[in-house]
């Protein structure tokens, strides 16, 4: 729990780019005839400004230069000069500069909301800060403590005893229950000392000092840059988070707040972690008529066929209620017609003997093609089986098998068998969205993937991508009354909308705001990176661990990776507790013939939660060794 925020003032909350000190320090300078430059200022600004007075002034070429214009009074005497004169400059700029910066006022708003007091400290003499308080105070920023040096017996950064007097007065004892926000490095190390929480600025601070207007005239390279270079400055100093924006503190708040609150990370195929704010859509009921509701549901069948690289021309996105299986079951079941047809699934896990099972259960004709489950499915077995089985009219093939991970050929298998006529289907649960997948590329028929998988929304329905003209001969076919696809196709074109039984409707509002997300993201393309990165991280540093893979890199996808027990005995029970109490949750294993778990790549994770996860696995690992050994 987050109980309190200290702020840091001139690049920080106001003043941007930390104008005022600057300018006030070349002012004072130059009323005694010294000329100082920008970056000589900025190297330890932060301290109190009479220690970096005198900091100055040791410098050979300032005092030099002191002493050359100023030969009657001894340098001991010029920093007391020099000081009393930057009070003068300082009050004349510092009205100008204490403009809250960009995001404070969400922030204050943020802190009040959630009852998280607002302190400060600051390198500012006291005289300063009480000219800026009230200025601030009408812009509606009114933090409830405000620490100088002159309160703590002028020990002021990098030493945390500023920090500690202000969380002293507002009653907190804990410091990780504090966050210390500044532009400079003696803040981040102020911060650390303290033993709270160091977060870091970049924009309109310190190290980059320049005005908003300076920096919103450059282009967006030189900006990079600035910020690259600041935020290094500031995480080598020790922070623990870098924000560009003051505002960026809220989502962070927030999610240090759901780490706090031992909300775990789900490594697992979906249901997967989702955002916050698609968590948050859920908050409001929706009713199922509602015509706001229904264009929601049209613009979601939109976007996933755009998803799918296709067009409405030619392809549809028919949502299913139910997890990813009614989807699967709902397609098979409405997709081979009652008489002269036959299915040929090709399986090589779990989710393909499922495919079986529904065909089983639905008294479908099929033949099956059966593929050890550290291989893929190629193009030359099912050939050979088509070959075997003229009868076959229909397919049926599993993209990312979640069972271990493997990646299927659908791109060179799909076109082949739509050149022969064979109508297709392939589960693409949990790829879709994760892997760019081109719809009319394949020419598949129908493609199934589901709310909770890539697409990062939350269970509670499975979707159908499929090729209108086909979809539209199928009247008729379905075995069941609520899986019927070609019906609950029909009620969402004729009644715009409309689903044909009750829905899910959070999970239908949640889902769209999951897509706005996977948009912001960068698409498919960023997604993919981000999953591939998380998976290549992971992959390595298991196996740097000594945990063996149970299919070979080349066919592994993003989605999921599978590791053998790393000895006979490996207690997984125990492994799984020891990482869920430390926040993540993973997932067994499901090759049947071999021991093994499983981790999942997708969801709201980043790379560095996947070293975090490293991190714990080695420690378990190494005290697993240790036990072993003993024994
Ligand atoms: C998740 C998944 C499914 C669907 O499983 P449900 O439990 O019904 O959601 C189907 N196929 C694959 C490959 C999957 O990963």
């Amino acid at each position: 729990m987050i109980e309190a925020i200290v702020l840091d003032w001139a690049g920080t909350t106001i003043d941007y780019g930390s104008r005022a000190p600057i300018i006030a320090f070349k002012n004072a300078f130059a009323h005694f005839f010294i000329d100082l430059s920008e970056d000589t200022i900025r190297q330890d600004v932060g301290l109190d400004k009479l220690t970096h007075v005198r900091k100055m002034l040791q410098e050979p070429e300032i005092s030099n230069s002191w002493i050359a214009n100023h030969p009657d009074t001894p340098l001991e005497k010029a920093a007391a000069e020099i000081y009393a004169q930057f009070q003068i400059e300082i009050n004349k700029v510092l009205a100008e500069t204490a403009q809250l910066k960009p995001g404070m006022t969400d922030l204050i708003k943020f802190a009040n909301a959630h009852h998280i007091q607002l302190a400060t400290t600051t390198g500012y003499t006291q005289a300063m800060l009480d000219q800026v308080l009230p200025l601030a105070a009408e812009q509606g920023y009114k933090p409830a403590y405000n620490i100088t040096s002159e309160q703590t017996n002028h020990v002021g950064r990098p030493k945390p005893d500023m920090v500690e007097l202000a969380m002293k007065k507002m009653n907190i004892t804990d410091p990780s229950h504090v966050i210390k926000v500044g532009d400079t490095v003696n803040d981040i190390l102020e911060g650390k000392n303290a033993g709270t929480i160091s977060i870091g600025v970049v924009d309109g601070g310190n190290l980059i000092g320049l005005s908003e207007e300076e920096f919103s005239q450059l282009d967006i390279e030189h900006r990079d840059r600035y910020h690259t270079i600041a935020a290094a400055t500031l995480k080598e100093a020790g922070a623990d988070e870098i924000i560009n924006n003051i505002g960026d503190l809220i989502p962070l708040i927030e999610s240090i707040e759901d780490q706090q609150h031992d909300m775990p990370l789900l490594l697992t195929p979906g249901p997967l972690t989702t955002s916050k704010t698609v968590k948050e859509t859920m908050l409001v009921d929706h009713g199922t008529w509602d015509d706001d509701y229904k264009e929601l549901t049209q613009w979601v069948r939109h976007e996933l066929v755009t998803i799918g690289n296709a067009t409405e021309k030619d392809y549809t996105a028919v949502l299913m209620q139910g997890s990813g299986s009614f989807g699967v079951e709902a397609a098979i079941g409405t997709a081979v017609p009652k008489t002269n047809a036959t299915l040929l699934i090709a399986a090589n896990g779990a989710y393909g003997e499922r495919m079986i099972e529904i065909a089983d259960y639905l008294a479908i004709p099929h033949v099956v093609l059966q593929v050890p489950e550290d291989q893929t499915v190629t193009l030359a077995a099912v050939e050979e089986a088509l070959a075997a089985h003229p009868e076959v009219t229909h397919f049926a093939v599993v993209h990312c098998e979640t069972t271990t991970g493997i990646l299927n050929p659908i791109e060179t298998i799909i076109p082949t068998l739509a050149d022969k006529g064979i109508i297709t289907l392939v589960d693409a649960m949990s790829s879709f969205g994760g892997v760019p997948i081109d719809l009319e590329k394949l020419r598949v028929d129908y493609l199934v993937t589901s709310s909770n998988k890539c697409v990062q929304g939350v269970p509670g329905f499975s979707i159908v991508l499929a090729k209108k003209h086909t979809l539209q001969a199928t009247e008729g076919n379905a075995r069941s009354l609520a899986l019927d696809l070609y019906a609950q196709y029909q009620t969402f074109e004729n009644q715009a909308g409309k689903w044909r039984f009750t829905s899910p409707t959070h999970v239908v509002y949640a889902f769209a705001e999951a897509l706005r997300e996977l948009e912001q993201e960068g698409g498919v393309t960023a997604r993919t990176h981000r999953y591939n990165n998380n998976e290549t991280l992971l992959r390595k540093g298991m196996q740097e661990l000594g945990y063996e893979l149970v299919i070979d890199e080349s066919v592994q996808s993003p989605i999921i990776t599978s590791f053998k027990f790393p000895t006979a005995d490996f207690n997984f029970r125990a492994f799984y507790e020891y990482l869920k109490n430390r926040g993540f949750i993973i997932y067994p294993g499901k090759v049947s013939k071999c021991d093994s778990f499983r981790i999942g790549n997708i969801g709201e994770i980043s790379a560095d939660d996947i070293s975090r996860l490293l991190d714990l696995i080695k420690t378990y690992t190494a005290e697993e060794l240790q036990l072993q050994v003993q024994k």
